[in-house]
C-alpha cells in the first residue's frame, strides 16, 4: 500500500486566529489509519481549535487538511458551494465526541444514536433501531435505550454521545475532553470503551489531561502550546525522563 493510501489524517500549514488572537500558527500533523493519537497542551493552547478545525467546525484561516483522500486546501479562500461540497464529505469521513456530550435532551438515548442514521444516512428505522441497540450494548448501555438524557449520568450520557458516533461508521473519532466534563469516578466507564475502540483499531485523535490513558492507549503524543505542535513524540518518550523541560514542567503541574 502506498504511504497516501495509509495516512488518514494529514494536515499542513493550519493557521486560525480569533480577532487579534492568533490561536493556531502552523499546525501540520499526519495521522495513520488505527492510530490513536492524543493531544496534550495547557489551557489556551489551541488543541480544542485544532480538533475542531479538522472537521471544519471551525474554519482554518489557512492551510489543508486531508481526512481519507478528500483535501480541502485553503478552505477561506474556497467558493462558499465548494467549501460546504468538501466539508460534507469530510464530515462523512469524522465523528466528534464533545466535553459537553450535545446530545438532545428531548430525545430517548436510542433516538439519539440512531437520529443520523435515519435522517443522514437514509438507514430505514427498524434497521437503524438494530443497529442503536446493538452499539448501545458495545457501551454498556443497552438497559438505558429508553431513558432520556435527563436520567442518565454524565458518564452514561458521554458513552451514548460515543454511540453516536460509532452509528454513522467514521474512519476517525475526534474526541475533545471526553472525560474532563465528568466527575472523577465516572471518567473510567467512558475511558475503558475509548480503550476498546483503541484496541479495535479505530483511527482516533483524542484531546485529553488523562495522563494513564495517554500512558497506556497513545501511539503518539502531541504536545501543543501557543498554537504550534511543540512535540510530536511516543507516550514512551513524553512521560520519560528524557522529555523535554517544558513537557516536564506541564506534566508536573497535572499531578
Ligand atoms: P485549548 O483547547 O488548548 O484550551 P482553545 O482552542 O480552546 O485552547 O482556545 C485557544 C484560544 O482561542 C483561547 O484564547 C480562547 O479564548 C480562544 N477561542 C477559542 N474559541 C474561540 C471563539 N469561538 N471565539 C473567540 N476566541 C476563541
Amino acid at each position: 500500500m502506498n504511504q497516501a493510501a495509509q495516512c488518514t489524517v494529514r494536515v499542513r500549514g493550519l493557521a486560525k486566529a480569533f480577532g487579534t488572537n492568533q490561536v493556531l500558527r502552523n499546525v501540520n500533523l499526519e495521522v495513520a489509519r488505527g492510530e490513536v493519537v492524543v493531544i496534550m497542551g495547557p489551557s489556551g493552547s489551541g488543541k480544542t481549535t485544532f480538533i475542531r478545525s479538522l472537521n471544519l467546525l471551525e474554519l482554518p484561516d489557512r492551510g489543508s487538511i486531508e481526512i481519507c483522500g478528500v483535501e480541502l486546501a485553503e478552505p477561506a479562500a474556497l467558493p462558499p458551494r465548494e467549501r460546504r461540497r468538501k466539508t460534507l464529505q469530510i464530515r462523512q469521513q469524522t465523528a466528534m465526541v464533545f466535553q459537553s456530550f450535545n446530545l438532545f435532551p428531548h430525545m430517548t438515548a436510542l433516538q439519539n444514536v440512531i437520529e443520523g442514521l435515519v435522517s443522514v444516512k437514509g438507514v430505514a428505522r427498524e434497521e437503524a433501531r438494530r443497529r442503536g441497540l446493538a452499539l448501545l450494548g458495545k457501551v454498556g448501555l443497552a438497559e438505558k435505550a429508553d431513558a432520556y438524557p435527563g436520567k442518565l449520568s454524565g458518564g452514561q450520557k458521554q458513552r451514548v454521545a460515543i454511540a453516536r458516533a460509532l452509528a454513522m461508521e467514521p474512519e476517525v473519532i475526534l474526541f475533545d475532553e471526553p472525560t474532563s466534563a465528568l466527575d472523577p469516578e465516572l471518567r473510567d466507564d467512558v475511558l475503558n470503551v475509548m480503550r476498546e475502540l483503541a484496541k479495535e483499531g479505530m483511527t482516533m485523535l483524542v484531546v485529553t489531561h488523562e495522563t494513564r490513558f495517554a500512558r497506556d492507549v497513545a501511539d503518539r503524543i502531541v504536545f501543543m502550546e501557543g498554537g504550534h505542535v511543540l512535540e510530536d513524540t511516543t507516550p514512551e518518550h513524553f512521560f520519560g525522563a528524557q522529555a523535554s523541560e517544558r513537557c516536564r514542567q506541564f506534566l508536573g503541574r497535572l499531578h
